[in-house]
């Protein structure tokens, strides 16, 4: 591997025939850029930003949020860097922000807690544009979005910080502060079935194929006993990022993916194929993935994906991709 990441890492990631793909990275903490870096990530797809949140005694103020927020943004300039919402509730908690329910993925999480603490939400998003006032290189993504009301909300609640802010601070650098882009992860089911009411609400969307396949499929992501049945390549699953990324290029929304499906060379050849052409991952599999793209030709990828769009069952999808990487080499 060691011999494959250095024999790509200054390349694009672009097919035999041409495609280019943006990879990018997945963060969390604002250390060890320079790795992903050197892999050759174009910015960053997806800043967790509940990771900083966790190992404290107490929510971060908003002079913290910011001067954690530069340091990710200044490792990027002129390179976009998306950083999600406060994603907790499910299996991530905050010592100093205890949930006890008998459902917690189905339950209190994401964008659902901070839309109920507005205050929560406004101070991060006030210190994501404060800190965005260097490069203005931020976009803000929001999680586990399931209805349209909740954009809405949250989208009236970034513009209040921006105009706040903005009279607050008047000019930075003899510029005006700018409003980021504002999009949305695609992980609960139910947005597949309104993209068209959202297209017109966010700036990008991004799929988080960990939760959506857990949703789709009624699968605890982190419970062993069924992680037999936890499978991005499980058909419906497939059809359902097939379809996601037909309807955005249709409404022409900005797509990308940012689950684990993304890092994985036959997922990312899916994906490739399906029309995905920025996909986010963690900074040790850009090299792998970017070496997949490099070796392959679209046309290629294309014929792989109608193959595997007509079997009907995960066990066939696996057994033939798993066929044609060995044939890859
Ligand atoms: C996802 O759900 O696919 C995702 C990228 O977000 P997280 O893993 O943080 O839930
Ligand atoms: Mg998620």
């Amino acid at each position: 591997l060691a011999d494959k990441v250095r024999q790509v890492k200054d390349l694009p990631a672009i097919t035999r025939d041409g495609k280019a793909v943006e990879l990018m990275l997945n963060a969390g903490l604002s250390t060890g850029f320079e790795h992903s870096k050197s892999a050759g990530a174009v910015g960053v797809g997806l800043y967790r930003t509940e990771i900083p949140f966790m190992n404290r005694s107490c929510f971060p103020s908003e002079l913290e949020q910011t001067q954690l927020y530069e340091q990710v943004l200044d490792a990027f300039p002129k390179k976009p860097v998306t950083m999600r919402t406060l994603d907790v509730g499910g299996d991530k908690s905050l010592p100093y922000f205890p949930i006890e329910e008998d459902n917690p993925f189905l339950g209190w999480r994401g964008i659902r807690i901070t839309l109920d603490h507005p205050e929560i939400f406004l101070l991060q998003v006030r210190a994501m544009m404060r800190a965005n006032a260097h490069h203005q290189n931020l976009e803000i993504m929001l999680p586990m979005i399931s209805n349209v009301g909740e954009v809405d909300e949250a989208n009236r609640l970034i513009n209040q910080a921006y105009y706040e802010l903005s009279s607050e601070l008047g000019s930075v650098n003899g510029k005006p502060l700018t409003k980021p882009k504002v999009g949305i992860m695609i992980e609960v089911p139910a947005v597949i079935f309104q993209m068209k009411e959202l297209a017109s609400r966010v700036d990008f969307f991004s799929v988080g194929s960990n939760d959506l396949t857990q949703y789709l499929l009624a699968v605890d992501r982190n419970n062993a006993r069924v992680s037999e049945l936890y499978d991005a390549y499980h058909p419906a699953v497939l059809r359902a990022l097939n379809a996601i990324a037909q309807e955005s290029s249709e409404l022409l929304v900005p797509l990308s993916l940012c689950g684990e499906l993304a890092s994985e060379p036959a997922g990312a050849i899916l994906l490739l194929a399906m029309g995905y052409d920025k996909l986010s991952m963690n900074p040790h599999n850009i090299a792998r993935v970017k070496w997949i793209i490099r070796h392959i030709e679209y046309q290629r990828a294309k014929i792989i994906l109608s193959h595997v769009m007509t079997f009907s069952t995960a066990k066939q999808v696996h057994t033939y991709l798993n066929e044609q990487l060995e044939q890859m080499g």
